[in-house]
C-alpha cells in the first residue's frame, strides 16, 4: 500500500529515508505501507490482534515465573553433582561478595522483563475492552522503554557461551527451568516485536484518550 489517501484516520508521515511526506490511510491487520519514492517501510496494521497480544504477554510472564524455582543448570564434575536453579543461581552470587551483579543481573533478566509484562497486560487489558484507561500512557512508557532494559535473550547467549567453556570441566545437564526460559525468550520477544507504537495511541485515542 501507497499511502496518499487522506481520510479522517489518516496520518501524515515523514519517510525517514528520504524525507518524503505520505498520507497513511487507517491500516488494517497485516497491511503494510512503504514510501512511494524509496519504497522504504514507513508502517504496518500490526501482525496480532489486542487479543492476542494480551495472550503472548501473559504467556510469557506465566514462563517467567516458571522459569525460577526449578533446576536450570546441573553439573557433574568428579563424581560430584549439583543442580542450581536461577533463584539460587541469584542467590549464591549475591552472598558470594557479589550483591551488585546479582542485584543487576536479576534486574534485567526477571525484575524488568517481569515489569514490562506486566505493565502490557495492564495495557491490553484496557485495549481488548476498547476503554479509554487514564493509565494508559503510563503503562504504555513502562512497556515500551522498559523493554530496552530487559535483557533476557542477551543473558540466554551469554549462558550458552561461557558453557562451551565449562562443557571440558564437567558434564552439563539442562534443566527444566533452562528451556522454560528458552520459550520465556521467544515468546517475549514475539510480544515486544509486535508492539506498534502509533498503533496502540491511535487505538487508545479511537477510544476517547486524549480528550480533555
Ligand atoms: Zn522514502
Amino acid at each position: 500500500m501507497e499511502g496518499t489517501d487522506s481520510n479522517e484516520h489518516s496520518k501524515n508521515h515523514v519517510c525517514h529515508h528520504c524525507g518524503y511526506e505520505v498520507w497513511i490511510p487507517k491500516l488494517e491487520k497485516a497491511e503494510k505501507a512503504y514510501c512511494p519514492r524509496c519504497r522504504s517501510f514507513l508502517k504496518s496494521g500490526g501482525r496480532f490482534s489486542f487479543q492476542t497480544s494480551l495472550v503472548l504477554s501473559i504467556t510469557s510472564l506465566i514462563l517467567l515465573v516458571l522459569s525460577l524455582p526449578f533446576d536450570f543448570l546441573g553439573f557433574n564434575a568428579n563424581g560430584r553433582e549439583q543442580a542450581v536453579s536461577l533463584w539460587m543461581g541469584m542467590h549464591d552470587i549475591f552472598h558470594h561478595d557479589r550483591p551488585l551483579l546479582a542485584i543487576t543481573t536479576f534486574s534485567v533478566i526477571v525484575l524488568m522483563p517481569a515489569v514490562v509484562l506486566l505493565s502490557s497486560v495492564l495495557l491490553f487489558v484496557g485495549l481488548c475492552k476498547e476503554k479509554c484507561e487514564k493509565t494508559f500512557p503510563l503503562f504504555f512508557r513502562i512497556t515500551y522503554y522498559g523493554g530496552s532494559w530487559a535483557m533476557a535473550e542477551v543473558f540466554l547467549v551469554g549462558v550458552l557461551v561461557s558453557l562451551t567453556k565449562i562443557s571440558s570441566l564437567a558434564t552439563i545437564k539442562f534443566g527444566p527451568s533452562f528451556f522454560v526460559y528458552g520459550l520465556f525468550v521467544i515468546f517475549f520477544a514475539i510480544a515486544m516485536g509486535n508492539l506498534d507504537r502509533e498503533r496502540l495511541w491511535e487505538a487508545w485515542e479511537e477510544f476517547g484518550g486524549g480528550k480533555v
